[in-house]
């Protein structure tokens, strides 16, 4: 590398570090469980996606290691060339059968998943209405789109209609939004969106990745939580189900076109059959276990209700994701090394990620956190309460 290129990456760099934006990568030397070896020290951890715990499943290991014997570690090739196994088509078919849609589509991950909808489905002439906190690979799909993108404020139905009506003049109106919000742990108002995508001849695109596992009854997500459906279920298996790979799930139709049209489907390798058949077993147990989701639902509780009577700003509504809103970068930083201080690790997010003033500890629970880790939590959280260095 030039002398030249180097200096600008550091200045670029430092710029980072006095905006309080630095990132840096951690080390996992032990497997997702809410205790692990985290750069070479014990960390209780409140940040996980494995909310269900499925991860480390014994049963999805057992599902991956026979599928390895059987078709080896890489899928080696996309879906269209050589790459799609029985246990690709199985799977989908599985998913379709939980999603309670005619079809499902395997992409690599829900992030490919977004972007691939987005940039092929809505086109030229064609509008898109995206709520202002949809996730990044949301607004990465919107980007590659033909269509226009416009924001709406976030869950609010009367500036959405306010949109709706604006956008009489284009093609086609399509609405996207997250299910459940990562960053805010809000659920969408799925029913009403609906509602008003038919008053004005709009479609629907949810991208269900935090309330797949998590909402409804059988865990089947956001359409189950509200007994609806969407033209286009998008979501992700690396959360509540515990592998990796994402899915769009909706008509036949809707997955022969996106066979045809969506790059990151067509350019993309496909995931290991291994993955296939741990997912599979997976979303059997999703389905089965629903004593797994209503104890992390408790758990759920029992922290944002903890965390409240300590007068902490709380928000979100009844998900693992639990947001305590701090402020400045700043603060929520020095929290995060607090609670480092603790052996405990939940992230600072900070802005890009989320609105200047907003920057927050992002807790998500799981369902192997136990009773004593929470009060763990708890406890420095209240220490941490009454440091004014900290809280100032
Ligand atoms: N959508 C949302 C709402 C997400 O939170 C994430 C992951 N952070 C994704 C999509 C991307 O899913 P994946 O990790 O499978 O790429």
């Amino acid at each position: 590398m030039s002398v030249a290129f180097d200096s600008w990456l550091s200045e670029r760099i430092t710029t980072i570090k006095e905006r309080d934006l630095y990132r840096e990568l951690r080390v996992m030397n032990s497997g997702p469980k809410p205790m692990v070896d985290m750069n070479g020290r014990k960390k209780l951890i409140f940040s996980s996606n494995n909310y269900l715990g499925l991860a480390s499943d014994q049963r999805l290991i057992d599902a991956a290691r026979s599928t390895v014997k059987e078709f080896g570690i890489g899928s080696s090739g996309s879906r269209l060339t050589t790459g799609n196994s029985c246990w690709h088509e199985k799977l989908e078919e599985r998913i379709a059968s939980f999603k309670q849609t005619e079809a499902s589509l395997l992409f690599s991950n829900g992030y490919l998943a977004n972007i691939g909808v987005l940039s092929s489905l809505p086109t030229s002439g064609d509008i898109i209405l995206s709520d202002e906190l949809n996730h990044a690979s949301i607004i990465d799909g919107c980007r590659l789109s033909k269509a226009r993108t416009l924001l709406y404020k976030h869950v609010d139905l009367q500036d959405l209609e306010n949109k709706l009506k604006e956008s009489k003049p284009f093609t086609r109106r399509f609405i996207v939004t997250d299910g459940v919000f990562s960053m805010d742990g809000t659920i969408a108002p799925l029913d009403q969106i609906i509602a008003l995508a038919k008053v004005y001849d709009a479609y629907v695109i949810v991208d269900d990745a935090h309330g797949t596992g998590i909402l409804g009854k059988k865990g089947r997500g956001i359409s189950e939580y509200f007994g609806v459906k969407p033209d286009v279920m998008i979501g992700t298996l690396s959360k509540a189900v515990g592998t990796e790979g994402g899915f769009v799930a909706g008509s036949s139709l809707l997955k022969e076109f996106l066979i045809n049209q969506a790059r990151t489907f067509i350019f993309q390798t496909a995931i290991p059959p291994s993955v296939c058949a741990a997912s599979f077993e997976a979303i059997n147990i999703i389905e089965e276990e629903s004593r797994r989701r209503e104890a992390l639902m408790e758990k759920v509780m029992l922290i944002r209700n903890r965390l409240l009577a300590l007068g902490f700003h709380v928000k979100g509504n009844k998900t693992p994701i639990i947001p305590v809103i701090l402020g400045e970068a700043k603060k929520a930083v020095s929290v995060a090394n607090k609670l480092q201080e603790h052996d405990i690790f939940a992230p600072a997010i900070r802005p890009p990620t989320v609105k200047e003033g907003e920057s927050r500890i992002r807790l998500t629970v799981t369902a192997e956190h136990s009773n004593d880790d929470i009060d763990r939590l708890i406890k420095a959280f209240e220490m941490i309460r009454n440091e004014p260095e900290v809280m100032k």
